[in-house]
């Protein structure tokens, strides 16, 4: 009975939004609610007033090891770098959807070709990973280059500066929802844009990226940590924050 009149209400409001509109009253088609709450933007790449900063170049207070240990790679200079052979450090905060912003940089010293050149990533939720890669001038397989949802998604574009050279990553990352069986029912999604550049189309991800074998989505919490990964190279970050959506 209740849905029946709700259902009644709004046919009763269409038809008369309609007629308004024939009309030609253009506050029919204004909505008023809700109003956006204000957000300050930053200067450059400094973060907009609802940022969580996860890194602002002091320390690793926002970071730690996967077995709770403090992070223990090496600040210095406003930044912080890989200490190979430590693992992967994450955030103590976990993240659904969120906008990231991150720096990274290889080193300016090449050592190494393809995978083992500048190689890092930053994995969202622990398992879905943007490549980080010195890919200037360097070949690999393009589903493994910088900016690469690894395994899955070629970039567009090949934006790297050159190594020892601040890059940018500002990436939306929508996360999977699952349903109550288990199984996902909307795969996550990602945008990225390297060096102000769209790299990344707002791609659907087929599941955790792996290094060998096919990706597969395994149902996860709703929020989980941000990793960023040691892979054996002295890669830096600076000036990283999120936005949660
Ligand atoms: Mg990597």
């Amino acid at each position: 009975m209740k849905q029946k009149s709700v259902f009644l209400t709004a046919i009763f409001f269409l038809i008369a939004i309609t007629m308004e509109a024939q009309r030609g009253i253009p506050e029919v088609t204004e909505v008023h609610e809700p109003v956006p709450p204000v957000v300050t933007p930053g200067t450059g790449t400094a973060p907009p007033s609802d940022a969580i900063v996860l890194f602002d170049g002091k320390d690793l207070s926002q970071w730690e090891k996967g077995s709770g240990e403090p992070a223990p790679w090496e600040v210095g200079d406003g930044a912080f770098t890989v200490v190979p052979g430590t693992g992967g450090i994450q955030t103590k905060q976990g993240f659904g959807d969120v906008q990231l912003h991150i720096e990274w940089r290889s080193p300016e010293v090449v050592k190494g070709d393809g995978q083992g050149r500048g190689n890092s990533g930053v994995f969202f939720m622990g398992r879905y990973e943007v490549q980080v890669l010195d890919s200037y001038d360097n070949h690999t397989y393009p589903n493994g280059q910088a900016a690469s949802v690894y395994k899955q998604h070629i970039p567009l574009v090949n934006a790297c500066k050159k190594p020892g050279e601040w890059q940018t990553y500002d990436i939306i990352f929508t996360a999977p929802r699952f349903n109550e069986h288990g199984r996902v029912s909307h795969p996550a999604r990602v945008t990225v844009i390297h060096n102000g550049v769209l790299v990344q189309n707002n791609v659907e991800l087929w599941g955790t990226t792996q290094y060998i074998g096919l990706p597969t989505y395994t149902k996860h919490e709703d929020k989980l940590p941000l990793s960023l990964q040691d892979h054996g190279d002295l890669v830096s970050f600076r000036n990283i924050w999120v936005r949660e959506l």
